[in-house]
C-alpha cells in the first residue's frame, strides 16, 4: 500500500493499528512486541483501501456501543484475498472482518474496481484493466 494511505490509516485508526509492543492476551508471559503491521506495513494494494476504511469505521463504532476494541496483528493479501488478523473481536467485529475478507475478491486489489480471482497458481483479485500482466 502506498505510504500515503498506509499513514491516513494509521492516523484514523491509532487504537486498531497500535505502533505500541502488545503481549499475547492468552499468554501473559509472553513478552510484548511490534506487531507484524507496525513493523511490516499493510501487505496489500491500494485498491483495497476503503474497504479498509469502511472495515475499521465500523469496528471503531462497534467499540463505541460496548464492543471490545480491536487490534491488528497483520493485514495482507493471500491468495488474492484480504486477510485480517486481529486481537480482541466479539463475534459481531468477527463477522465484519469476515465480510470484508469476501468482499476483497470481488474488489481489484491495484485500483478498487470490480475484479475477480484471477491467476492459476499465483492467485490474485483484479478488474479486467489491471489482470493484464505489465499492467500493475
Ligand atoms: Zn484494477
Amino acid at each position: 500500500m502506498s505510504p500515503e494511505l498506509e499513514a491516513k490509516l494509521r492516523a484514523d485508526y491509532p487504537q486498531i493499528f497500535t505502533a505500541e509492543p502488545i503481549g499475547d492476551p492468552d499468554d501473559p508471559d509472553f513478552p510484548a512486541a511490534p506487531t507484524l503491521i507496525a513493523t511490516w506495513g499493510f501487505e496489500c494494494g491500494d485498491g483495497w483501501y476503503d474497504l479498509l476504511d469502511v472495515l475499521c469505521l465500523n469496528l471503531q463504532y462497534a467499540k463505541k456501543i460496548g464492543a471490545p476494541q480491536v487490534v491488528a496483528r497483520q493485514v495482507k493479501e493471500k491468495f488474492g484475498g484480504l486477510r485480517f488478523y486481529a486481537d480482541g473481536p466479539n463475534d459481531y467485529q468477527s463477522g465484519m472482518i469476515q465480510v470484508a475478507m469476501l468482499m476483497s475478491t470481488r474488489l481489484c486489489e491495484v485500483c478498487g474496481n470490480r475484479g475477480r480471482l484471477v491467476g492459476d497458481d499465483w492467485m490474485k483479485t483484479r478488474c479486467p484493466e489491471h489482470e493484464k500482466p505489465d499492467n500493475e
